[in-house]
């Protein structure tokens, strides 16, 4: 019967591989996460990963199963399906899923970059629907960015577009894993605002980071700064200044070079948007070039929060099963 008709969908990280069936309606019927394990080794990863699918294809017994979507943290050729250098999953460099996947099970398999298929899950499922351009941003532990532009994923020449968190704020800045230096993901990410609290704590005034961290720099968190900036602590809230023009640089930057009339964002961090927003509203209205006002455009949290990447894997499972537009 059609309107059974699922797809397993499923999300790979550094930390977790989720796996979820999906309907056409992106309900998701059944989901489960597991530890990925990148730290014990290739094998391991790939046991893991294949452990999570057969427990998806076993849930959907007896419901038709139309394909199977695989998002996945790193860049991947758009094409075979090939991982490159995933600096979360380093193990998993040159595997495709789509090949190990696609001759065994009886289903389509597809793959794509975790956070270009979350910009697709808002386009089909989320705050993206009819966006002639539309950027998912995601503020999290670090930063990331997926584009989709009329109804179709940007994935770039190497599966790796919209890298937005290591688009340079401060060239003379902390410097990045990435290589560059000030990076958007150092100065506004929930690690980058770890950091920064860390660093001033010492020379700061007094504060409730502090107290909150038990007076060990090392133990603050992102939290611990939003609680305490919504307490009117100084420091904290000189910390989120910061980071609001951070974030407010950074999307002066995708507003200028894509020209989206959608952003949504997503992640940790941007459950604390109503405390940033008014900052980077205000360093948005002051630096972006003229158009960008007069023309408009929507910035929006996301509705879809952590299933965002599941219902992207999906929609891109339905789409190649012909079931999506
Ligand atoms: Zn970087």
């Amino acid at each position: 019967m059609a309107e059974s008709e699922v797809v397993i969908a499923m999300d790979l990280g550094g930390s977790w591989v989720r796996v979820a069936i999906v309907d056409l309606a992106g309900r998701v019927v059944w989901r489960e996460r597991r530890p990925t394990g990148s730290r014990e080794g290739k094998d391991a990863v790939l046991r893991n990963v294949d452990a999570a699918l057969e427990e998806g294809i076993s849930r959907a017994a007896g419901m038709p199963v139309a394909g199977v979507g695989l998002g996945l943290a790193g860049p991947v050729d758009p094409e075979t399906g090939t991982m490159y250098r995933p600096p979360n999953i380093p193990d998993l460099d040159g595997v495709s899923f789509k090949a190990l996947w696609g001759g065994r099970l009886r289903w389509p398999v597809v793959t794509g970059n975790d956070a270009t298929l979350a910009a697709l899950g808002e386009y089909v499922y989320g705050a993206g629907a009819g966006a002639e351009m539309l950027v998912y941003i995601t503020v999290s532990t670090g930063i990331g960015a997926g584009v989709v532009v009329a109804g179709q994923p940007l994935w770039g020449a190497h599966g790796m577009a919209g890298e937005v968190g290591h688009m340079t704020i401060d060239w003379n800045g902390v410097e990045c894993k990435c290589g560059g230096s000030g990076c958007l993901e150092e100065m506004a990410s929930g690690t980058g605002i770890a950091r920064i609290a860390r660093e001033r704590l010492p020379h700061g005034p007094r504060s409730l980071i502090a107290e909150a961290s038990g007076g060990d720099p090392d133990r603050a968190t992102a939290a611990v700064v939003f609680d305490a900036a919504r307490r009117g602590d100084p420091l904290a809230e000189d910390i989120l200044r910061g980071v609001s023009r951070a974030l407010g640089a950074g999307l002066v930057n995708v507003l200028h070079v894509l020209d989206p009339d959608v952003i949504v964002l997503g992640g940790a961090v941007t459950q604390n948007w109503e405390y940033l927003r008014p900052a980077v509203e205000d360093y948005i209205r002051g630096h972006a070039m003229p158009h960008v006002h007069s023309l408009g455009y929507r910035l929006e949290v996301s509705p879809l929060g952590d299933d965002v990447g599941l219902l992207g894997a999906a929609a891109l499972a339905w789409r190649a099963a012909g079931r999506l537009p």
